[in-house]
């Protein structure tokens, strides 16, 4: 069975302790890779490895970092079949999907940040009467990222791509789920002849190696992607060190649907923004709020054509709905479902775990799920589940469906959908989230910033924000 490796110094290496962990193909349920076990020696030797790095990687121009970020995307776009098809094995993702969502993205990280650099002001000047003021941002040295498993390389390139055109050095963990394509990433920063040392991947247990990197004295910024209860530990941790720390957490994402939209485009975003990637993306809605003149026939469309989806094995290319990437979520996913039940909650379809024939027999499916009749301030309504079940409520005025919408602990996303531009502009202003799409949903330009609200975030990451968050900026002030 294969061994994926650390990448350290540019070379593949076992972890010190020689211990691996089992790494599951969630369609199927079976162990198909072993993963370094990685601990705080490897994570020491990681960390020394980038700081050996940080002066000749930092020493480079923007334009000369940016060639290898560029080759790095190209290395990628020529794998782009092969990387899909890794991420949908890893992660139980439809294969469509990791092609035409998660490898681009993680081209376009590369590409992107290796454009934006040249733009961004590393230095600028603030002259007046009497001193001349010269503001350098600098990169910080070596800096930590940590991504969660649902969008693995996509959000794993998200932080590396800017950690690295600002002139750090990076060591980074996936997470143990979904390791698979950060571990080919470091195969494909060796054929492009990336300075070795620049970007290291470590692997293993977020208690472990995570904890390590997170409480490396050396390490100076943490950028983390995963649930809020995580980025609680990592802030308390870092506290009294000062790290600088961006968050990006969890959400309970409300989709505001107001009787004056285009609902058939409403309708058919709508199946997207609630079950791609089997509900498993933080930006996905979960609370839907449905204007009452509108609800009932609502209701019977989205059954009707969530119940349609094509669920099954992954690695077929018709597949739209895959399986829910570990045991431990497949189960918590299930038990929500009993949970509202529990709630007095009405499963309109789904509901349960998904039988398939074949290869698939054993994996980890649960249907798309959709539940009516629960108050918003139940479980099921606020904490998050992260996987294929709604909630349906209806609102009868605009204020109801902004309370509904603000009345949870997260703040990350919403969309909302009229078309009434006013109403539109009055309601986002309201809704206490950091990313809103009105009339449409996942719509991104890199540049803008990208984060949440309350418990959901803390910073923003994107264009000028990362570039932002990985320097550090020094103000010269010289006497005219
Ligand atoms: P986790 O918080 O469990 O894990 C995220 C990452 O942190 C993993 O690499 C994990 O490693 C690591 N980790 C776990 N414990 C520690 C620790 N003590 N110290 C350092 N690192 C640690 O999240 P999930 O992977 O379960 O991801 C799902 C969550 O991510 C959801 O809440 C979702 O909303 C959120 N998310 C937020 C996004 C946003 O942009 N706001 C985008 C995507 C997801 P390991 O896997 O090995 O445990």
């Amino acid at each position: 069975m294969e061994k994926l490796t650390n990448f350290i110094n540019g070379k593949f290496v076992s972890p010190r302790s020689n211990q691996y962990l089992d790494v599951y193909e969630p369609a199927t349920g079976q162990v198909y890779a072993q993963l370094a076990d990685s601990n705080s020696d490897d994570i020491n030797n990681a960390v020394e490895s980038a700081q050996n790095a940080f002066e000749n990687w930092s020493g480079l121009s923007v334009k000369e970092r940016a060639v290898y970020l560029n080759k790095i995307s190209d290395g990628l776009k020529a794998r782009l079949d092969e990387f899909s098809e890794f991420e949908s094995r890893d992660t139980g993702k439809p294969i469509s999907l990791a092609k035409s969502v998660d490898i681009p993205r993680a081209i376009s990280n590369f590409q992107f940040f290796a454009d934006y650099g040249s733009s961004f002001q590393f230095e600028s000047n603030l002259n007046n009467e009497t001193a001349q003021n010269k503001i350098i941002r600098s990169p910080l040295g070596v800096v930590g990222c940590i991504s969660p498993w649902n969008l693995p390389l996509y959000l794993f390139t998200w932080k590396i791509a800017p950690a690295l055109i600002a002139g750090n050095t990076v060591v980074a963990k996936p997470s143990e789920i979904t390791p698979l394509t950060a571990c080919r990433l470091g195969e494909i920063c060796q054929n492009v002849g990336l300075p070795n040392g620049v970007l290291n991947i470590v692997h293993g247990q977020g208690n472990i190696s995570g904890d390590a990197l997170v409480s490396h004295e050396k390490i100076k910024a943490i950028s983390f992607t995963g649930g809020t209860t995580t980025g609680k530990v990592i802030a308390e941790k870092t506290a009294s060190s000062f790290k600088k720390l961006s968050l990006e957490m969890g959400g309970k994402n409300p989709a505001i649907i107001f009787a004056d939209c285009d609902y058939k485009k409403m309708l058919n975003t709508l199946v997207r923004s609630s079950f791609s990637n089997q509900g498993q993306i933080c930006l996905c809605s979960s609370r839907i709020l449905v204007e009452k003149s509108i609800y009932d026939k609502f209701k019977r469309d989205f059954v009707q054509r969530v119940s349609e989806l094509k669920v099954g094995d992954p690695l077929n290319e018709g597949t739209q709905f895959g399986a829910l990437t570990s045991q431990g979520h497949f189960d918590k996913v299930l038990d929500f479902i009993e949970i509202a039940k529990q709630e007095g909650g009405n499963v309109l379809t789904g509901g349960n775990s998904k039988k398939n024939n074949g290869r698939c027999e054993t994996g980890w499916f649960v249907e798309p799920t959709i539940i009516e009749g629960l108050k918003n301030s139940c479980r099921t309504n606020q904490e998050e589940i992260f996987g294929p079940v709604v909630t349906l409520q209806y609102f009868e005025s605009e204020k109801k469906a902004i309370q509904l919408a603000n009345e949870t602990e997260y703040g990350l996303s919403a969309t909302i959908w009229t078309e009434n531009k006013e109403k539109a502009t009055r309601v986002s202003s309201q809704v206490d989230v950091g990313v809103i799409w009105v009339n449409c949903w996942l719509v991104r330009d890199l540049r803008t910033p990208f984060g949440g609200m309350k418990q959901s975030g803390l910073g923003r990451e994107g264009g000028e924000d990362a570039l932002r968050f990985f320097t550090e900026p020094k103000n010269i002030c010289t006497i005219r």
